[in-house]
């Protein structure tokens, strides 16, 4: 008998039934008593081009049954260490979205004062500051890595303060940030002006655009997160169109030139060691996702996130035999 809650395995159900919970874990109403927490927030009225992320949780849980309990690349098995359960959707107010950030930091609140590390299906990324206002009260400010193909720091869009453009904005704002342990990467594409990218670097935040990436391992950009940040509590956002659109087509907002499959599993394993307090992964939009191919690498994504928690021992490292 498992000591853990475990994702239901492919030779006791075939992939294609049981629960459609994230890993098809077992579900419960609240966070009481897990050491992580999953939670969708289907949110798509902070977009602003295609929309469709509201249903970007049931489809990532939909494709997260391939999932399997141990990493093999890694040697983590976060369920021999870690109570996990999917705790089901932020019941947002799809009609208002100032309401809706309003609600998301009270569930979060909630979720943290039970203990749970916080790990989100968005959604639209406007879900991030009011996440982050959450984590601020208990935490303090936060370390952040930020990995997309877009800054998200606008003051503004169309003149409203809360859209998926502008989270990170909202929370230097609110003081939820280490100005210089924040890392912005995979940022590209066309822009108003250079202003775009520098008002984050002239805050301290490092900002490492895409082209910075290209044709390279991002192992030892991660030594340097890991250096920077130290033992900082740190939050790790995901959006998932700071990947190239030959891999993941299936979002809003798309940008080409960005990062590979493989880079941003090294962003996610690398950030193994530092004392992440939560994290989330955006923007999947399945109307635009007819493989399901986006979903399933945010599902996967997200499964790295759990792997490399605090109290995830990682034995193995894949040893380079040439
Ligand atoms: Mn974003
Ligand atoms: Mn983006």
């Amino acid at each position: 008998m498992a000591k853990f809650n475990q994702p239901l395995g492919g030779n006791e159900m075939p992939r294609f039934g049981g629960p459609a919970t994230f890993m098809r874990l077992p579900t419960q109403p609240d966070a009481g008593g897990l050491d992580v927490a999953f939670i969708g927030i289907p949110m798509d009225h902070g977009t602003s081009n295609r929309s469709g992320t509201r249903l970007g949780p049931r489809q990532i849980r939909d494709e997260s049954r391939m999932l399997r309990p141990y990493n093999m690349a890694t040697g983590a098995a976060p369920f021999d260490h870690l109570q996990v359960a999917d705790i089901g959707d932020v019941p947002i107010n799809t009609f208002d979205l100032k309401k809706t950030v309003d609600i998301i930091t009270d569930y979060y609140d909630g979720i943290l004062a039970q203990g749970a590390i916080p790990l989100t299906m968005g959604g639209d990324h406007t879900l991030t500051w009011p996440i982050l206002r959450a984590i601020r009260k208990k935490h303090g400010p936060v370390a952040l890595i930020h990995i997309d193909a877009h800054a998200d720091i606008n003051d503004t869009m169309f003149g409203e303060k809360v859209a998926h453009g502008c989270p990170f904005r909202r929370a230097w704002e609110d003081g939820c940030l280490i100005n210089d342990k924040v890392f912005q990467i995979g940022l590209r594409g066309t822009g108003y002006a250079a202003e775009d990218f520098n008002w984050a670097r002239d805050k301290g935040w490092t900002v490492v655009q895409a082209e910075a990436c290209w044709h390279r391992s991002l192992v030892p950009l991660l030594d340097k997160v890991r250096r920077v940040i130290g033992d900082a509590p740190v939050y790790l956002t995901y959006d998932i169109d700071s990947l190239d659109p030959a891999f993941a087509p299936g979002t809003g907002t798309v940008e080409p030139g960005g990062l590979s499959t493989w880079q941003a599993f090294e962003i996610i394993r690398g950030a193994a060691g530092l004392n992440l307090v939560g994290g989330d992964l955006v923007e999947v939009s399945p109307p635009y996702d007819p493989s399901g191919n986006t979903a399933l690498i945010g599902a996967n994504l997200l499964y790295e996130m759990l792997c490399a928690l605090p109290g995830v021992p990682r034995p193995d490292r894949v040893d380079p035999v040439f």
